[in-house]
């Protein structure tokens, strides 16, 4: 789970982070901003907004749910964070400067793992624009499926057969 800096900590944090997305300078370069950013840096993965928003509201209780969500749209209105959507778990948040990569989300224990460099994404694109005059974006959806950690266990509860 992500944790938010103390407020003095965020407030030192503010020139980097505000330099690094290229919002130093606007002025609705507010606190909730910069708290939203640092969470997402932190985390060790993919957040919901809810998980956002309860990350947020430890460090912050003044900020309300309703600006985190707020937030969130604007921040992907700037190109700093984007979205994928993961069935009934809803969207989940990263950076957008993270690597182009895809989410595999398992079935069973609802655990994603980012998939860097998949080589074959780009010729899937390209088939199926080829095909289908199709411009896919395989990264804004979760690739469904089952873990490795969710099949060990599955061949376990398998009686060998022979
Ligand atoms: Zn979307
Ligand atoms: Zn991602
Ligand atoms: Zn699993």
């Amino acid at each position: 789970m992500a944790s938010v800096g103390k407020r003095s900590q965020a407030g030192s944090q503010k020139a980097a982070l505000g330099a690094r997305y290229g919002i130093a300078d606007n002025p609705r370069n507010t606190l909730q901003r910069r708290v939203i950013l640092q969470v997402l840096e932190g985390a060790p993965g993919h957040l919901s907004a809810e998980a956002i928003s309860r990350a947020v509201a430890r460090a912050f209780p003044e900020i309300s749910r309703a600006t985190v969500y707020r937030t969130l749209d604007r921040l992907e209105q700037a190109g700093v964070v984007s979205h994928t959507h993961a069935g009934t778990a809803g969207a989940l948040y990263h950076l957008s400067d993270k690597p182009r990569h895809l989410h595999l989300m398992c079935n069973r224990c609802g655990k994603v793992t980012e998939a860097t460099d998949v080589t074959s994404t780009e010729s899937l694109g390209a088939e199926l624009m080829a095909r289908f005059g199709f411009a896919a974006d395989p990264t804004h959806y979760v690739i469904g499926g089952t873990c490795a950690a969710c099949l060990a266990l599955a061949s376990e509860d398998t009686p060998a057969s022979d």
